[in-house]
């Protein structure tokens, strides 16, 4: 069995908790004439660690090539790519320290969960380059989004016709759980199975009931009695914004 990892948003996003159908394992005892040449077990987590592997070295290459040809190999090579499960907020974000002793730090933070594809890698990792670039190259701390960076970035897509590089990262976050308000239709996403319709309502209408869109197996279908729900936020938890140390900019 060959595990096609290139295109990760095409491929079916297991959550790394749910197994397998185990219909495979079942059915496997009784097929005895064709023992299977290749390992069958390719477990969601397994799937996963892969997949993240190859995007961390896809980054990590990226960053080197786009150093090395925009910005003169000036960006500190010893630059950490900070993969965050935690980051939900935006794609990317780019930190620069300098201590009393005058030692700079940089480092780069990814979100895991909204850059699931290599287009998303490229334009998240460029657009904090440029601001790595302000602060390193040209010494300039207080630069955000202003004509510095916009110039920089600006090189990038001249240079890289397939990286489009804008001030915000307007990714949405897919969602591996869904559910719909039935009276407004609002939806709801969640990484885990984490809402639960017996115990909430809508946030947005305070009425409605949410319905799963993805499948329930039955047992776990429970008849939602109508006392003692509370109302649902009306967007994932808030973000946890840590203290600026240095400068730090999504
Ligand atoms: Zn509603
Ligand atoms: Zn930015």
């Amino acid at each position: 069995m060959t595990v096609v990892v290139t295109t990760p948003t095409r491929t079916p996003r297991l959550p790394s908790k749910v197994k397998p159908a185990t219909i495979g394992a079942r059915t496997k005892g009784r097929t005895k004439c064709t023992p299977a040449k290749t390992p069958r077990k390719t477990s969601g987590k397994a799937f996963a660690l892969a997949e993240q592997a190859e995007r961390a070295t896809y980054a990590q290459s990226l960053f080197d090539e786009l150093n090395r040809t925009i910005f003169a190999g000036h960006l500190p090579v010893e630059t950490s790519l900070v993969w965050s499960k935690r980051l939900l907020t935006t794609a990317g974000r780019a930190r620069w320290h300098r201590s009393k002793e005058g030692v700079q730090t940089t480092s780069i933070e990814l979100a895991t969960k909204i850059l699931d594809s290599n287009e998303r890698i490229r334009n998240t990792l460029s657009h904090e380059m440029c601001h790595l670039a302000c602060w390193v190259i040209n010494k300039d701390p207080k630069e955000g989004h202003g004509k510095i960076w916009k110039s920089w970035a600006a090189k990038v897509m001249r240079k890289r016709t397939d990286i489009d590089i804008s001030t915000r990262h307007n990714y949405e976050i897919s969602y591996p759980f869904e559910w719909e308000c039935g009276n407004c239709a609002k939806t709801y996403g969640r990484f885990s199975k984490s809402i639960h319709p017996e115990r909430v309502v809508c946030g947005a209408c305070k009425t409605g009931m949410l319905h799963p869109l993805f499948t329930v197996r039955s047992r776990m279908a429970t008849t939602p009695s109508k006392s003692g729900r509370r109302t649902i936020a009306t967007s994932p938890r808030d973000p946890s914004s840590d203290p600026p140390r240095g400068v730090q900019w999504g």
